[in-house]
């Protein structure tokens, strides 16, 4: 059914997809546990529907960056452990204490404002020690990891926070042979000795990400951190589409067609007049804007289907609706759109999106804005 609401457009989020994808991941990771990351409100598929449908998969983890996210998932009922990792000084971290939210911790500051916490709520805060192994981007690097493997001691021996875990991020899994891959790894490995070494409780090592669980299984550890993949698109279109690693894209982005009408030949379309048909000609005026997130870079080059043949948008995208030039096609108005979804009959994918625009599918997904509906299948 092409109108699961009255609304112009809206994002279909198939939830048995995530459950699916996260079982393929972890099939794909040996005996790792799976952490779902879950940052970007799912990457745009929805926080709390995702989250679960990432547990009922498999996964025994939920990633986050921002505290507020984590928090968010622990107001919604759900219960599994959850790491968040990207914090600010002044940061008030009595939430992760009293919800049982680990924290990544980068760097001593964060240390001591979660010890603070855990002082004043009178119970030991748990802290997973990020190390940068050559990403230069957060996690602690050369000297300051080993301060900070030094600060988290005494803290830990006072009984204020207990370090359970240690991790990474790669900065080229999506190019298995870059150099990089590998010097990453021996230097997790010498991470790994270091809090190992200083007697902490470790439960978990990881550094995966997406394009790492798919491509690097020995680099899983104890556990896979992949966000991408989860929502069933590849992080490695030049090596395999989803399909071809098992995985199945769970949001679609459809829309109703608004309007439609006949133009004559030279009839310039859309604000500046980009584009303007050869001959007379039928157009579609498509309800779905650069408001609802679809990319303005996608003037005149965007893939889309339409009434279940496939087009590129004519004119520029505008906020709220776009232009395509549907020849002698016979549409009518509230026949069926897709901006992406699956990649079923023909239809584009984030992916194509992402070529025809110059980005990742990541951002085509993520960007998708609040005012879509998000219909949870
Ligand atoms: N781990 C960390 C620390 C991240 O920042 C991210 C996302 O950027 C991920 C895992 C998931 O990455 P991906 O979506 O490429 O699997």
């Amino acid at each position: 059914d092409p109108l699961p609401a009255c609304e112009p457009a809206r994002l279909t989020i198939d939830l048995g997809a995530i459950r699916d994808n996260v079982a393929r991941l972890k099939e794909l990771s040996g005996n790792a546990q799976v952490m779902a990351v879950v940052k970007g409100d799912a990457y745009g598929h929805g926080l709390v529907p995702s989250a679960r449908a990432a547990l009922r998969g498999g996964a025994t983890w939920l990633g986050v960056a921002q505290l507020a996210e984590a928090v968010a998932l622990r107001d919604a009922g759900i219960e599994a452990p959850v790491l968040s990792w990207l914090h600010v000084p002044g940061l008030d971290f009595d939430p992760a204490v009293q919800r049982g939210i680990d924290v990544g911790v980068s760097a001593p500051w964060a240390l001591q404002a979660i010890a603070d916490a855990a002082r004043r709520l009178g119970r030991p805060a748990r802290v997973q020690l990020k190390v940068d192994t050559g990403l230069a981007r957060n996690g602690a690097y050369g000297a300051d990891w080993t301060e900070l493997v030094r600060a988290a001691g005494p803290l830990a021996a006072e009984g204020a926070l207990d370090v359970v875990g240690v991790f990474t991020h790669f900065a080229f899994a999506d190019a298995p042979e870059h150099p990089t891959v590998r010097a990453q790894q021996e230097k997790f490995a010498d991470a790994v000795r270091d809090v190992e070494r200083a007697g902490f409780a470790i439960e978990v090592r990881h550094m995966s990400n997406s394009a790492a669980t798919l491509t690097q299984p020995s680099a899983a550890w104890d556990m896979v951190r992949p966000g991408l993949a989860v929502y069933g698109l590849s992080p490695v279109p030049h090596l395999g589409d989803p399909a071809s690693f098992g995985l199945r894209p769970a949001m679609s982005a459809t829309a109703n067609a608004a309007l439609v009408k006949r133009i004559p030949a030279g009839q310039g379309v859309s604000y500046g007049h980009t584009y303007a048909p050869e001959r007379d000609t039928t157009v579609v005026d498509v309800p779905m804007g650069y408001a609802d997130g679809v990319p303005r870079a996608g003037s005149n080059v965007g893939p889309v289907q339409v009434a279940g043949k496939r087009y590129t948008i004519a004119g520029r995208v505008c906020m709220d609706q776009f232009v395509v030039d549907v020849g002698d096609a016979a549409v009518r108005a509230g026949d069926p759109v897709v901006l992406f979804g699956a990649g079923e009959d023909g239809a584009p994918t984030a992916q194509d999106w992402a070529e025809a625009t110059g980005t990742i599918s990541y951002e085509i997904v993520t960007r998708m804005s609040n005012r879509l509906p998000r219909v949870h299948l």
